[in-house]
């Protein structure tokens, strides 16, 4: 049996985290089985749907190395992935569920079921529907078929059955059938419920694990009672449990910073948002944390995702972004910079073109290994690609550092020129730093005594890369002019 895991959302807005912590979910268990991961577009739902957010979301799943083996519109396409169009399929299993007496015609009005749920609401009762047409004679709903009166079609549930499944995540989930609400499976405009469209499609398209999120369970029964009136076997399930945010609530649905594209925009590399995701509920039972993809496939098991919910939290993505950062090479982390600066922020961009790649794969070179994300990659190099101004004097000054007066700074500056001007360019970083650790030493200096107004010459800021670090970057031309320019200022 080849295994077959679906995503199905429903085109309402961006893809939040928790959806693309269900896609990868989905996605690692068919790949660990060789099996086949698939798009579905739950569009019934037409008052929600949101049309670009089917084309958003193939982007996104694109961006996070996430391709579907079968997705709406695909070149080889099996079947139709919008459940819009499938309207007739959902006709044929209506008509045979309400031939077998499975289904039946509900003729109540809105109004009428309003005001069933306000009064069973005010005695503190659950809401369900009462039966009412469930028990209308033939020539009652043939007189309202042929006067048009608008219908749903409902599900019969059986009585006295206690409605079972096992959750591969959860534990076995038991519901007696009386507390299982006769739910609506075709809707006055023809269009299907959530629950008929996925049963019928779930099963037509071979689905054969079902990996969603918690708020789910509760329908599963219903769905269950389905599989049972069609006579087919039901798939596996797994609910996986809510994310929560740090402050223990469940996270808001429509706030930006619950949108993948949030930190897509902020250009946190996939690899880490990834690699956090997938640890947002599963447990690899290993103190090891950085996982590639192909580890995630070859590891992942659903037997260990949590029960309980689990918290995002930005810092921890953070720390996951920081890692991939400095452990990534320049040159994979260059191309990336220049996609995410053409389209985030373009005259950056440009002045960056100025320069050479060797220089600014320099400056990233240094930056991956302080930035915690690309958006903080500009406010923290500006200096390094705008002229530099002269820096106050007392920013280099600096008593724990032991630079107590302009008179060293003056010393420690004329050194760092010296040296700069009378030699090539650096060809590493460690050739940098034999050279000054050695010159300081013969000066009877102390390392930081001529490092910190080096840097503050160098950059104009309080915090920035090391003096050494910035010599190599600038390289030793721009080096000597900056340190010339700040020498005659005082
Ligand atoms: N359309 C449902 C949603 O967007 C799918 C739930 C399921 O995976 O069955 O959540």
């Amino acid at each position: 049996m080849t295994v077959v895991t679906r995503f199905a959302p429903s085109p309402t807005w961006y893809v939040h985290i928790w959806s693309l912590r269900t896609v990868l979910y989905n996605y690692l268990f068919a790949k660990k089985h060789s099996g086949k991961f698939m798009l579905r577009i739950e569009d019934t739902d037409r008052t929600r749907y949101v049309e670009w957010s089917v084309e958003n979301m193939l982007g996104v799943l694109a961006n996070m190395w996430l391709i579907p083996d079968e997705w709406p519109n695909n070149p080889w396409d099996l079947w139709p992935y919008f459940q819009s169009e499938r309207l007739d399929i959902y006709k044929k299993y209506i008509e045979q569920l309400v031939q077998e007496d499975k289904a039946y015609y509900c003729f109540c009005s809105s109004e009428r079921l309003d005001e069933l749920r306000k009064e069973q609401t005010e005695l503190g009762l659950p809401t369900k529907y009462d039966k009412k047409c469930r028990y209308l004679s033939l020539e009652e709903i043939k007189e309202k078929l042929a006067s048009g009166v608008p219908y749903t079609v409902r599900l019969k549930v059986p009585e006295n059955k206690e409605v079972v499944f096992d959750d591969v995540i959860k534990w076995k989930v038991k519901v007696m059938s009386k507390d299982v609400d006769e739910q609506v499976l075709l809707k006055s405009d023809w269009f299907p419920t959530y629950h008929l469209a996925n049963v019928v499609d779930d099963h037509l398209m071979w689905v054969t694990h079902v990996i969603r999120w918690d708020e789910w369970t509760p329908s599963t029964p219903k769905h269950i009672l389905l599989y049972e009136a069609f006579w087919w076997k039901p798939p596996v399930f797994a609910h996986i449990p809510l994310l929560l945010g740090t402050d223990k609530k469940k996270l808001s649905k429509r706030t930006w910073d619950v949108a993948v594209e949030a930190y897509i925009e902020k250009w946190y590399l996939s690899e880490a948002i990834i690699n956090y995701i997938a640890l947002l509920g599963w447990n690899p039972k290993t103190t090891e944390e950085f996982f590639s993809m192909n580890e995630l496939i070859e590891r992942f098991e659903l037997e260990q995702v949590h029960k309980a919910w689990a918290v995002f939290d930005v810092e921890r993505l953070n720390f996951f972004n920081s890692y991939y950062l400095k452990n990534s090479s320049t040159d994979y982390l260059y191309d990336k910079l220049c996609n995410y600066l053409a389209k985030y922020s373009p005259e950056f961009l440009e002045k960056i073109k100025t320069f050479s790649d060797d220089y600014n794969k320099k400056v990233l070179w240094e930056l991956k290994t302080k930035i915690k994300k690309f958006d903080e990659f500009e406010e923290n190099t500006r200096f390094l690609y705008w002229e530099a101004n002269i820096p106050a004097k007392d920013l280099l000054l600096n008593e724990k550092m032991k630079v107590e007066s302009i008179g060293i700074a003056k010393i420690a500056l004329e050194l760092a020129l010296d040296v700069v001007s009378s030699n090539s360019d650096f060809s590493n970083i460690d050739e940098v730093r034999d050279i000054f650790i050695e010159k300081i030493k013969n000066a009877w200096l102390k390392n930081w005594q001529v490092l910190w107004p080096v840097r503050c010459a160098l950059s104009w800021e309080q915090y920035s890369p090391w003096a050494l670090e910035l010599i190599y970057i600038l390289g030793n031309q721009k080096s000597s002019e900056r340190l010339e320019k700040i020498l005659k200022e005082i």
